[in-house]
C-alpha cells in the first residue's frame, strides 16, 4: 500500500520537534527507569504513545473555544454539548467529565459492590482498574479469534455471545450491577465490534436485566468500520450508524480525547432518570456541577464541534487510511504486526519479534525501549506490564495473551514522512532483535503500574 486518502485539511500552525541524539536518548532511558511515561516530551521525536487528547483541533474548535460560557451552572455551552451528545448518542442524561476514567468511576461508585462481576468483550485498563478498585472483578469475553494476532476476522473485537451467555449463568445475574462492550476494542488493538455483535450483546444483557454500558471512546472509527464491512451499511452515514450502535445501549462512558477529537474531556450518559440522578450526586463530589463537570466551557464546546468532525467521512477515510499505511510499511521492513490494523493504532507482536524473551521479562517493554533508543519514536507496551496480574484463587501470576507495543497515531498531527520515519526505526530493531535484552520491575504502584513503574535491563 504506496498511499493513502491525501489529509483533507491542509496545516495552518507548526509546532517544531527535534531528534535528540543517541547520548541524550540513552541519559533520558536511564533516568526514567526505562519507563517511556517519565520522558519529557522534548526528548521525543515522534510520539505515538497514545492518540488520547494528543490530536490537533480544527479552526472551528478553536472559533468555538471564544464561545465558551463559564458560568458555573446552567452555561450556554453545557447545552450545545448536551444536545450534540444527544444527537448523535441519543440517550437522555448527560454528564460531562473530565474525561473518560471519570465516567467509568462514576459508573463503578453508583453500581457496583464488592464481590460483584463486570463483563465486557474487552476492559480498557482504565475501566478494569476502576473495578477492581471498588472490589469488583472485570471479566473479559471477547471472541477467541482476537487472542490470534494474525487472524483476518473483519469484527475481531466482537464479544463471543456463548461465552457471556455461559457466564452469566454460571455468576448469575444478580451479580453483575452492569455490563460493558468496548467499541472499538482497544486492548485487543482497535479492531472492530460489528452492529450484530452490539445487537446480540444488548439481547443477552436484557435478557438477564443486566444494564448495557458502551465504552464509546472510539465509536466514530468503529462506525466506520462498520460502514466499510458489515453488509447494508455501505449507504448509511457514520452518524447514522453511531445512532443504530448506541440505541442498543442503556447508556455509555465516553472519553473526548478520542473521538470527541479534543484534548480533555468525557462523559457519562444514560437513559435512567433515577440512575442519573446517583451520577449527578457523585459527580458533585468528585468532578463539579452536573453542567460543568470537570470541565471548562470552553472544552465543552470543543467537544461539541470534535464529536461532529469526527464523523466526517473525509476526515475517517484519510485517518483509517493513515493507519493502514503504516502498517503495510511496517510489515515491508519485516517488522511483526498485528492483523488486520485496527482504528487507531498499529500493534508491534513483541512475542513474535523477540521470542528469547520470557514474558516474565516483558518482551513488550523491551521493544518499546528499543524503538525509542534507535530513533527516539515512542510507543507504549500493552502486554504483561499492563496486564499480568495475580490470580486472587491460586496466588500465580496470569500472563495476558498478547505481548504489544501500540503506536497509537494522534489525529491530524503526523504526516506520511513522518509515518515512514516510524517504519524505518522499526524496521532497524527488527534487524537487530536477537540484540534486544529483557526488563525487570524495580518498583511498582499495585494499580495501574505501567505509568510510574520503574525498570532495569536483565543481564
Ligand atoms: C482512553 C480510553 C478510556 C479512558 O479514557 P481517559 O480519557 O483516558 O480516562 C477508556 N476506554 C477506552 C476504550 C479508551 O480508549
Amino acid at each position: 500500500m504506496s498511499h493513502y486518502p491525501p489529509e483533507p485539511f491542509r496545516i495552518k500552525m507548526v509546532e517544531p520537534i527535534r531528534l535528540p541524539s543517541p547520548e541524550e536518548r540513552e541519559a533520558a532511558l536511564q533516568r526514567v527507569g526505562y519507563n517511556l511515561f517519565g520522558l519529557r516530551s522534548e526528548e521525543v521525536f515522534i510520539d505515538l504513545l497514545t492518540d488520547s487528547g494528543t490530536g490537533a483541533m480544527s479552526q472551528e474548535q478553536w472559533a468555538a473555544l471564544m464561545r465558551g460560557d463559564e458560568s458555573y451552572a446552567g452555561a450556554r455551552s453545557f447545552y450545545r454539548f448536551v444536545e450534540t451528545v444527544r444527537d448523535i448518542f441519543g440517550f437522555r442524561y448527560v454528564l460531562p467529565t473530565h474525561q473518560g476514567r471519570a465516567a467509568e468511576n462514576i459508573l463503578a461508585a453508583i453500581l457496583l459492590k464488592p464481590g460483584q462481576y463486570v463483563p465486557s468483550n474487552t476492559h480498557f485498563d482504565t475501566t478494569q482498574a476502576n473495578i477492581r478498585a471498588r472490589g469488583g472483578v472485570p471479566v473479559d469475553l471477547v471472541i477467541d479469534e482476537a487472542h490470534d494476532p494474525q487472524n483476518p476476522h473483519p469484527f475481531k473485537g466482537n464479544m463471543d455471545i456463548a461465552k457471556l451467555r455461559a457466564f452469566i449463568q454460571r455468576v448469575g445475574p444478580e451479580n453483575i450491577p452492569f455490563g460493558m462492550l468496548t467499541v472499538t476494542n482497544n486492548s485487543v488493538g482497535g479492531q472492530p465490534v460489528s452492529m450484530e455483535n452490539i445487537r446480540q450483546v444488548s439481547q443477552v444483557y436484557r435478557e438477564y436485566g443486566i444494564p448495557f454500558f458502551i465504552d464509546a471512546c472510539r465509536f466514530a472509527e468503529n462506525a466506520y468500520f462498520i460502514q466499510q464491512r458489515e453488509p447494508g451499511y455501505r449507504e448509511k452515514s457514520l452518524l447514522d450508524i453511531a445512532r443504530e450502535m448506541f440505541s442498543y445501549a442503556d447508556g455509555a462512558t465516553m472519553s473526548a480525547k478520542k473521538d470527541g477529537l479534543a484534548n480533555i474531556g468525557g462523559f457519562l450518559a444514560m437513559n435512567d432518570e433515577d440512575l442519573y440522578n446517583r451520577a449527578a450526586a457523585e459527580a458533585v463530589i468528585r468532578e463539579g456541577f452536573p453542567t460543568y463537570g470537570g470541565l471548562a466551557g470552553r472544552d465543552l464546546e470543543a467537544i461539541a464541534v470534535g464529536l461532529r468532525e469526527a464523523l466526517d467521512p473525509a476526515y475517517m477515510a484519510y485517518r483509517i487510511g493513515q493507519v493502514a499505511y503504516l502498517h503495510a510499511r511496517l510489515q515491508e521492513e519485516g517488522v511483526p504486526v498485528l492483523s488486520p490494523p485496527g482504528g487507531h493504532a498499529v500493534y508491534l507482536d513483541a512475542k513474535a519479534l523477540l521470542p528469547h524473551i520470557p514474558q516474565s521479562q516483558f518482551p513488550g517493554q523491551a521493544l518499546a525501549v528499543a524503538l525509542y533508543r534507535e530513533g527516539a519514536v515512542r510507543g507504549v507496551e500493552i502486554g504483561s506490564v499492563m496486564f499480568a496480574h495475580e490470580d486472587p484463587e491460586t496466588g500465580e501470576t496470569v500472563y495476558p495473551a498478547l505481548e504489544l507495543v501500540r503506536l497509537a497515531i494522534p489525529r491530524r498531527m503526523y504526516t506520511q514522512s513522518h509515518l515512514d520515519y516510524v517504519a524505518r526505526v522499526a524496521g532497524q530493531v527488527a534487524r537487530r532483535a536477537e540484540q534486544v535484552k529483557g526488563y525487570r520491575i524495580v518498583e511498582a504502584p499495585p494499580l495501574l503500574r505501567h505509568f510510574l513503574a520503574r525498570f532495569e535491563p536483565v543481564p
